[in-house]
């Protein structure tokens, strides 16, 4: 207890390890700087993955996969660049490979993707991974794709059995080293603007500690849980889901942007709990406070004026999912008929106006 646990806030150690709580509403790796993580609700990505599944008629689980295949691809190359310095000529050693994959699945489980356990290997070949109370397949399948390709140096497919329950993994390398190299994922890099959220730290291990008050982490089962709640939240790379993102828009066209948005704000108005303060203003104050824990970004201007809510939003992760988030809280406590217009970012804020039509 005592070597995984911070003493004083009772934080697991790796938690600590892996990500850095910024002042500016983004959480950013700690190994891999250029890598933004997120917390969402599991279900949260289930709802809108099966969403636009049910209403496009089109089951979009390779499409889901294809995006986090160049994530988890760029994700490993960088790690392994940072851990060796040559990837390329390390990369060929057996015990370089165990020790890279080891944290992938360690990095998966304290991300809350479940248990995942290597139960198969050979070199560069094959890779079986087994995860019990698995989170969404396809992500999970796509992830560890890109990681056994930058590792492999080529291509290779993957295939699960099971259910979330019991889920097996199986990847092969299909075709010759070399082709991976071809296409990169364009990392998307937000424009970091500064902030001065002032979390309160814990003087041991300074990590917020509203972590420990909000979450609870079962790191043999990789599950976190959301205390209040009881519901499972799950950290994922910014750039995973926005390159699923674009790779659905590519794919399937650009309605696709507000079909995210909708369905994220359907999601958000279900399940807001709504603050205790009666005045409006103050009560959407409330809801969206807990964006910059999560690492959706900084919110810096919330406006209600009449029936108007204009919300400015500093390196915001998502402009699809914040655009939506909004709505879902505007229309919880305002009720419908409700409409949201986005200015995209560019700069490193976006604008969000929520309104009645
Ligand atoms: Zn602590």
């Amino acid at each position: 207890m005592g070597v995984e646990r911070c003493g004083l806030c009772g934080l697991p150690i790796y938690v600590r390890l892996a990500a850095v709580w910024n002042d500016d509403g983004t959480i950013t790796g700690r190994f891999v700087h250029s890598t933004r993580v997120v917390q969402a609700y599991a279900d949260e990505l289930d709802y809108i993955f099966d969403g636009i599944s049910e209403r496009i008629g089109l089951d979009i689980s390779k499409i889901v996969v294809e995006g986090e295949r160049k994530a988890g691809l760029e994700f490993t190359k960088t790690l392994m660049g940072k851990v060796y310095g040559l990837a390329g000529m390390v990369a060929r050693n057996r015990l370089f490979s165990r020790l890279v994959f080891e944290f992938v699945i360690r990095a998966s489980k304290n991300a809350g993707f479940g248990d995942c356990k290597v139960v198969g290997q050979k070199h560069n070949k094959l890779l079986k991974i087994d995860v019990k109370e698995a989170f969404n397949p396809p992500v999970l399948a796509g992830n560890m794709l890109g990681s056994f390709e930058a590792f492999a140096k080529r291509p290779g497919t993957v295939r699960w059995e099971g259910d979330r329950e019991h889920v097996l993994i199986v990847i092969e390398a299909d075709g010759d080293e070399g082709r991976v190299e071809e296409e990169r994922l364009k990392p998307v890099l937000p424009v970091v603007i500064p902030g001065d959220y002032m979390v309160e730290r814990c003087r041991r291990c300074h990590m917020p500690v509203e972590l420990t008050r909000r979450y609870s982490f079962d790191l043999d089962r990789g599950i976190a849980t959301e205390v209040c709640t009881g519901r499972r939240i799950v950290t994922v790379m910014i750039d995973s889901l926005n390159a699923v993102f674009k790779e659905l828009e590519g794919e399937l066209g650009g309605e696709i942007t507000r079909m995210i948005v909708e369905l994220e704000s359907d999601y958000v108005k279900e399940h807001a709990m709504m603050p205790a303060a009666v005045d409006e203003d103050k009560a959407m104050h409330e809801l969206l406070s807990d964006l910059r824990i999560k690492g959706m970004g900084n919110p810096t201007e919330i406006s209600m004026t009449g029936d108007e809510l204009l919300v400015r939003i500093e390196n915001p992760f998502s402009e699809q999912l914040l655009a939506g988030r909004v709505l879902g809280f505007y229309r919880a406590l305002m009720g419908d008929p409700a409409d949201v217009k986005l200015t995209p970012d560019e700069e490193g804020f976006m604008f969000v106006k929520a309104f009645r039509p």
